[in-house]
């Protein structure tokens, strides 16, 4: 079931950015952003540090998103390193720059926090934030793991936990990338059997430079296809061959995802607005 009025036209489109690091290179993320308007996409969101560091590059960004551009923006909020206090004020800063809605995330442990205080953060998980935005009037998602998340014992498991944020609240769900197409449909299968019935966005992101694999991809902890191997071994050495090859690989996915009828697209398009014009001019 779907409530949410930006996602009301079927298989939509989104993208996720993320904040530069430095203030200087605002203006050419307003660019990209501009360029991402023209694709019409049902809402852009905007990542967060695990570390809440970079909450007020978030705030600024979702803000231009929402009230510049006119597009539903969605601010990430991790709970890692939230105190109450740092709770109450971000969602007071979201307010007071018209941003209405949230994607809800625990984040990893920063790398400058130590186990023990990680241990011992205020919100364990981000089942614990969804009931708070919720009374506070915003629209939340939560992230969602078509091979299951890394921490978790099994997918039965992670799946009872993920209805739990569905239960208490998540509006939708964007799910982690994925290069298997049939793991997302099993995914949406077990989530059904399992009596979680919200939108779930569909997580795509275009490899575009063999670069990616070693770091964002092994991150996510993705499997790799073989059609993907062959694909970066047959143009390891040719960049631009290679980067055309990952955008029909992606808009291939796509294809399959709406033929497929699945409620939406999510594209990790790390800052590049000429790959999603490029996917989407595929479709
Ligand atoms: P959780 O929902 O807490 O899940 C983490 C683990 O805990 C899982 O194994 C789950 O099964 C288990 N669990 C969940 N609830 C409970 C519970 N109540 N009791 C016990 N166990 C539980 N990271 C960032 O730092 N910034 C970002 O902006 C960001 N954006 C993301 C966007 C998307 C779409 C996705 C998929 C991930 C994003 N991440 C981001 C990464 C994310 O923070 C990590 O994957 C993190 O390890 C888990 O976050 P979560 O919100 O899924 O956590």
């Amino acid at each position: 079931m779907n409530t949410q009025p930006f996602l009301s036209s079927n298989q939509s489109i989104s993208f996720e950015i993320f904040p530069p690091k430095k203030w200087e290179s605002f203006p050419n993320l307003y660019e990209t952003l501009d360029s991402l308007k023209q694709l019409n996409p049902a809402f852009i969101s905007c990542t967060y540090g695990a570390n809440g560091s970079n909450s007020k590059k978030t705030a600024e960004i979702v803000s231009y998103i929402q009230n510049q551009l006119q597009i539903e923006g969605i601010a990430h909020l991790t709970c890692a390193a939230l105190t109450k206090e740092s709770f109450l004020s971000t969602i007071k800063t979201f307010q007071e720059m018209g941003i209405h809605s949230v994607l809800a995330l625990r984040g990893d442990k920063p790398q400058d926090m130590t186990e023990e205080a990680f241990a011992s953060r205020t919100y364990q998980h981000p089942s614990e934030l969804i009931p708070e935005l919720k009374a506070a009037g915003f629209t939340v998602a939560a992230a969602c793991y078509p091979e299951k998340h890394y921490e978790a014992a099994s997918m039965e498991e992670d799946l009872h936990y993920l209805k739990h944020k569905v239960e208490q609240g998540a509006d939708f769900l964007i799910s982690q990338l994925f290069f298997d197409n049939d793991i997302f449909y099993r995914f949406l299968d077990e989530t059904d059997k399992a009596g979680i019935r919200v939108p779930i966005e569909a997580g795509i992101m275009p490899i575009t430079s063999a670069k990616m694999i070693g770091n964002t991809i092994n991150l996510s902890g993705a499997s790799i296809p073989k059609k993907m191997t062959d694909l970066l071994a047959k143009y390891q050495d040719n960049p631009e061959d290679l980067r055309k090859a990952g955008i029909e690989y992606a808009a291939d996915q796509i294809r399959d995802l709406q033929a497929h009828s699945v409620s939406g697209i999510h594209i990790y398009t790390m800052n590049n607005a000429k790959t999603a014009q490029d996917i989407l001019g595929l479709l």
